[in-house]
């Protein structure tokens, strides 16, 4: 009874540890276990290979319904909608660029020497020879095989269909596909509680044989990814000095509460209600810039994450000593705008879709392993960079005026 009773102590102990402290936990005892044990941790990278393979398996469905949802949710139409589609699209494409841009040429990962565990296989021919070979060709394929192209093909087609069909059914496609996403965030959030299980093995296995040259490159990799983000942050401040009637200073200023808590929460989705207030009261934008930007953007506007997940992939090809060619950078730009539409507004998520922007070009996922240390940091800086996207583009829907004073009540629609 005791022995149990202390056992229900130690678990409970362990599970009200927030995430971040878990993982720091796994990754003190990984490194002390790797230098004791040396070379025999070899297997212990097991957890973690276990733990990648769930969250490949998660990750296409996650995207599916991810994406058939937002297109039976999105509530605009015509010319705001296209304009709104192309400023997240620009938004997406520049952090992309930045993160590779920056990834190429600090290039954090030269020097690790990691050793794949066989050749690690190229993607074959041009980038139109790629995007042809993603095209599905039986429904249920992409699933197999992990291709979020051709999954995005699939969700797209349905979700478009399912808009088309009468008030009741969509309504009920509406519930089915919330149903599913919440789920899947279930079963997410009980995979991520064995995160730091695989941090302890990986490290361990990583310290035991190769020593700290990977961790050399991992700083060199969380500085290369600070300062993409703080590109990105100055691109969308410059873009709202010169295309809205918002001035930086005031708007960062306003913002600081909703910044502070993006970071303290790595949650865009929990700090949505809170950004949109702030947006509406504390910087006074219309109403409707304001939801459109914090409250319908925020679903699918993940800049932050498709930087990092760009970075993470030239990271860990540059450790094991792979060049990604143009084609394969390619690949790594469109694989990344869809997983960070697919990536939800929770800690980690961005972890999921990285399984596929990995899959895409032919990286073995289970390094991704080796980000987890210090992930549960770089989580909460581009968790802030999502919400600044949110922020950027409510405030360029916003225009060059500013709504005439005391014309609407600024309350929250919550
Ligand atoms: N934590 C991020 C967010 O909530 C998503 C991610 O993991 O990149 O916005």
């Amino acid at each position: 009874m005791e022995s149990s009773g202390a056992s229900r102590g130690v678990f409970g102990f362990w599970t009200r540890l927030p995430l971040y402290l878990r993982i720091v936990v796994g990754l003190v005892l990984g490194i002390a276990v790797g230098l004791v044990f040396g070379p025999a941790t070899k297997a212990f990278d097991l957890p973690a290979r276990l733990i990648l393979r769930v969250l490949g398996a998660l990750a296409p469905v996650l995207i599916l319904v991810a994406v058939v949802r937002a297109i039976l949710t999105a509530d605009i139409h015509g010319r705001l909608a296209a304009r709104m589609a192309a400023l997240l699209t620009l938004n997406t494409l520049t952090a992309i660029l930045i993160g590779l841009g920056v990834a190429n040429l600090v290039r954090p990962g030269v020097g690790a020497n990691l050793h794949p565990p066989g050749e690690v296989p190229r993607v074959q021919g041009d980038v139109v020879g790629a995007l042809l070979d993603n095209i599905p060709s039986s429904l249920l394929q992409p699933f197999v095989d992990n291709r979020v192209i051709g999954v995005v093909m699939i969700a797209v087609a349905f979700g478009i269909a399912a808009r088309s069909l009468g008030e009741k059914e969509r309504r009920l496609a509406e519930d089915l596909c919330s149903l599913s996403f919440s789920s899947i965030l279930v079963v997410l959030s009980w995979v991520i509680a064995l995160v730091p299980f695989a941090v302890f093995g990986k490290v361990a296995s990583i310290v035991g044989q190769s020593g700290f040259r990977a961790f050399h490159a991992l700083g060199w990799f969380v500085l290369a990814v600070i300062l993409a983000l703080m590109l990105q942050a100055a691109y969308y401040l410059i873009r709202i000095r010169f295309g809205s009637w918002v001035r930086p200073l005031s708007l960062l200023r306003a913002l600081r509460d909703a910044l502070v808590m993006a970071f303290s929460t790595a949650s865009s989705t929990a700090t949505m209600p809170v950004t949109y207030e702030r947006l509406r009261v504390g910087v006074g934008l219309r109403e409707r810039s304001a939801s459109l930007g914090a409250l319908v953007g925020s679903n699918f506007n993940n800049d932050g994450t498709a930087l990092y997940e760009a970075m993470a992939a030239l990271f860990v090809a540059q450790m094991l000593g792979v060049e990604l060619s143009f084609a394969d950078q390619c690949l790594v730009v469109l694989t990344s705008v869809i997983a960070s539409i697919g990536a939800a507004g929770i800690p980690e998520a961005g972890l999921v879709t990285m399984t596929l922007v990995f899959t895409a070009v032919k990286l073995p996922t289970d390094y991704i392993a080796l980000l987890l240390t210090v992930d549960w940091f770089l989580d909460r800086c581009r968790t802030m960079i999502n919400v600044l996207g949110d922020v950027n583009v409510a405030c360029l829907l916003d225009g060059k005026t500013r709504e005439p004073q005391g014309t609407a009540p600024a309350t929250a629609p919550f």
